[in-house]
Parts: C-alpha cells; structure tokens; sequence
C-alpha cells in the first residue's frame, strides 16, 4: 500500500472520525522510512476511535435524559428523592405560588409537551392545570393521589361534599401516594427499577423519622394551645395527623369566598378561645387576615399575626425549602407562636 493510498482512505473515512483523522495525518506527514511501522500503529488507533466514537453514539442516545415534571415544589421534592440521579425533576410552578387557582401560559404548555412525564398531585388541588393534563396525549401523566384510600381523603370542612387536597400533611397519606409515584416511575424506567425502590425505602424511613419529631415537637403545646388559625384549610391533614384543631376563613380551596359573615365568627372564635396568634400562608396574600386582626382588636382582644406558614408550597429559605423542612418549619413555628 503506498502512502497516496493510505491518505486517500483516511480522508475518505467520516467526518465524525475527524479527530481521529488528523491524528493519523500528523503521523504520516513524518518521512516514508517510518511509514509502514506507523501504519499499522494508526490503523488500530482509527479503529480504536471509530468504536469509541460509535459507542458513545448509542450511549448518548440510550441516556437521554428523562424530564419529570411536577406541578408544585413539594411534588418535585419528593420526585427528586425516589427517582435516579440523573434524571432531571422540575417543578411547573414557582414556591409561594398558588396551585389552586393557577393558569397555565405558553410557556408552561411547552414544558407540559417537552415533559416525558408528568406528576401531579390530583384531589382538584391543581384545577386548571388538571383541565389540561387531562387534554394531553403521548406524555405519561401520573396522578399522586390515586391509589389513596377513600377513607383518608379529609372531607372539606366547608364544603362537605368537595376534597381537601392538602393530604401532604398527613404522613400515611404521603405513604400511598410515594409507592404509587415510585411504581409508575419503575413502569416507565425498568431499568432502574431497583434503585427507585431503594430510594422509596430511605425516603419512607425518613419521612417516618420527621414525622416522629414533628409530634415530639408539638407535644409541648397544651391542650388549648393546639388551634391553628390561618386563611385557607390547607393544614387539615396536619391537625388530623398531629392532635391540632384548625380554624380557617376559607374552605380547603383559595377559590371559596368568604365575607363580612366568616370574618365575624372567625374573629368571635379567636376571641372566645383566648387563640393568641393567627397565621399567614406562603401561598396567600395577608390581607384577610390582617382584616381578622383589626376585628380581634375591635372586639377588645388582642391576637398576634404570626408569620407564614408552609401550606401549598415549600419556602424560600433554607430551613423551608424541603418536604421534610416543611413538616418541621410549621411545627416549630407553631409552637413558637402558641405555646
Ligand atoms: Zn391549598
């Protein structure tokens, strides 16, 4: 074979080998004395590349990256904790933003067409999000909720024959709705079936250690100290799980309306209860309960307005911006302002 042979065949061979074929020109374009020993030298580099090159191509192709998308912030927590690593999770909507009352725009429809799966948390607690996911066709969309028993579904105090979809605060709940997310995710990815499942197990342990903490925390509020008043029902499940009672303005929805009426006999609650602090929601504006204050004060009993509670969506902070965070922010807060 001469060199002009050679050269011909190398620059002949794919683009893709590009690298490859430069590496062999630099060693042909020595003198022709080391021309054969360094042919054969090359050919099993190019050969070597061209493989490499190859399996990366299928690798590539084969570990594309899933896209999870979750409606809220609290949905995409507990996603990040049971799927693979690599997988990418992502919330649709920002923390402190409402899930209830939520339009999708343009760009959230693209990302709902982008996503390979879609995770929700169901109960109607995303009503206008859910009105599209239900439209959509070719994406896996999972709803969290549906493998949870009647039974543990909280009616809504206000509206009885409606949900209350804030089941995230009752940690048996959560139970049903992880199991259920983690075997829709080993149904779509197989192959990492184990790891999910893995990730499961850590994570129940550890939502089971949170909760143990979260009583052990409110244990040190007194009988009647354990009211919570706040503006939407969101923490219904939260009482039910951990011994508090809840009063709020509006049902288990932000969309329930409220007056002149709720105002009255919530402030008339709080002032015949003693209740020495009401809260604002992170997802909330403060207006209706600082309209709640100023009728305490007007009735001649004085009540704090404490800080923001976590209700439909993790927070900011650092101490805020988990699942398990979540149950421990609102606890401590609790007792902080109650006790
Ligand atoms: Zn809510």
């Amino acid at each position: 074979m001469t060199f002009e042979s050679v050269s011909f065949l190398i620059f002949n061979v794919p683009l893709q080998v590009n690298a490859c074929r430069l590496l062999l020109l630099f060693r042909f374009n020595t003198n022709k004395m080391r021309f054969t020993v360094l042919l054969a030298a090359s050919w099993f580099a190019f050969a070597a590349c061209q493989n490499q090159e190859s399996d990366e191509t299928v690798s590539t192709a084969e570990q594309e990256v899933p896209q999870l998308l979750c409606t809220t912030s609290i949905m995409a927590d507990w996603v990040s904790n049971l799927a693979p690593a690599h997988m990418e999770v992502r919330s649709l909507l920002q923390k402190g933003v409402d899930p209830h009352v939520y339009k999708p725009g343009k760009a959230d429809l693209d990302a709902l067409r982008q996503a390979d799966v879609i995770l929700y948390h169901g109960v109607h607690l995303e009503g206008k999000i859910i009105d599209v996911l239900e439209k959509m066709q070719g994406t896996t969309v999972i709803d969290a909720a549906s493998q949870v028993p009647d039974s543990l579904i909280v009616a809504d105090a206000n509206f009885p024959a409606s949900k209350d979809p804030h089941y995230w605060f009752d940690p048996l709940v959560v139970r049903y709705t992880l199991e259920h997310i983690s075997a829709q995710l080993s149904a779509q990815y197989p192959a990492y079936q184990e790891e999910i499942e893995t990730n499961l197990e850590n994570y129940l342990r550890e939502i089971d250690a949170t909760a143990d903490s979260v009583q052990k925390i409110l244990y040190v509020l007194p009988e009647d100290r354990r009211i919570v008043v706040t503006t939407h029902d969101a923490l219904s499940y939260f009482a039910r799980a951990f011994g508090l009672t809840v009063k709020t303005l509006q049902g288990a929805s932000t969309v329930s309306s409220f007056g002149l009426r709720e105002i009255t006999e919530l402030v008339n609650f709080i002032c015949e209860n003693g209740v020495p602090t009401i809260f604002l929601e992170n997802i909330v504006s403060p207006q209706s309960m600082e309209s709640v204050q100023r009728g305490c004060e007007k009735k001649g009993c004085s009540v704090t307005l404490g800080p923001e509670l976590l209700s439909d969506s993790l927070g900011n902070e650092t101490d805020q911006d988990t699942y398990l965070e979540m149950l421990l922010f609102n606890a401590t807060t609790l007792v902080k302002y109650l006790q």
